[in-house]
């Protein structure tokens, strides 16, 4: 079994180590069919790509895939959830340039309010450092990205439940309604293995992704796929599992 395409890879353009080309030199590598550039949406204080960053990444990208023909380069983001009203980071203009966007709730990112938004972080902040304020925690985090996926086209949810709790089958349903993927993430541990039972009981469907921040993990998803088989996860439901062909 092999991942034929990773779609949640960072660059220098936000906070990973390598270039655009480090990461398609390890994809051809490894054999994956399809890459995806996606560095987080500028409204990320610390990682976020700069203004104009989009422009520049689709120029080297068309000029790579010139250059790379036996894999296809694409260029998405890993856009940030900004508040409850499930707002992200990504303007129409920047779509125009994007083949496709992942989403995710990160604490670094900027409240889209900061009167309604900042108590999310810090709700999530405390049931990290606390282990209390769960249930406050979940509410917040699932009211943002259950609107973010029904007023958003996201094509996939990145690390659900890894940053602050979330109503797993309450998002696994709007995701299956809105036709999102939900990550199951090599890095990060989450879906985890309870979190993926929940949402198996849902139509939804999975894609793994390294989330790679150093060339040499790109295309890695051993660890995701060790939890996709122990739940008994049926692999048609992973879209970019593959079996091997020997
Ligand atoms: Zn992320
Ligand atoms: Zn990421």
């Amino acid at each position: 079994m092999r991942i034929i395409k990773d779609l949640h890879t960072h660059t220098t353009y936000s906070h990973g180590l390598g270039s655009i080309e480090d990461n398609v030199k390890e994809a051809v590598k490894r054999g994956l069919e399809v890459v995806g550039i996606s560095d987080h949406g500028q409204g990320h204080l610390g990682f976020g790509i700069k203004a104009g960053a989009l422009k520049s990444m689709r120029e080297e990208i068309d000029l790579l895939q010139e250059k790379y023909p036996q894999i296809r380069i694409t260029l998405g983001i890993e856009a940030n959830i900004l508040g409850r009203d499930g707002g992200i980071d990504v303007t129409t203009e920047d779509r125009r340039l994007l083949d496709y966007v992942l989403c995710g709730y990160h604490f670094g990112s900027k409240p889209g309010k900061w009167a309604r938004d900042l108590p999310i972080h810090l709700f999530n902040l405390l049931n990290r450092w606390t282990g209390g304020f769960e249930k406050k925690a979940r509410a917040l985090n699932t009211e943002s990205v259950v609107n973010c996926l029904m007023n958003h086209q996201i094509d996939v949810l990145t690390h659900p439940g890894a940053k602050g709790p979330l109503d797993m089958l309450a998002v696994a349903r709007a995701a299956e309604e809105t036709g999102t993927l939900l990550e199951i993430n090599n890095s990060h541990g989450h879906l985890t293995e309870e979190e993926l039972r929940v949402c198996m009981k849902t139509g939804v469907n999975f894609i793994i992704g390294s989330d790679a921040h150093t060339p040499g993990d790109v295309g890695k998803h051993e660890e995701a796929l060790n939890r996709v088989i122990r739940v008994g996860l049926p692999l048609e439901r992973v879209v970019n599992l593959r079996e091997d062909s020997l």
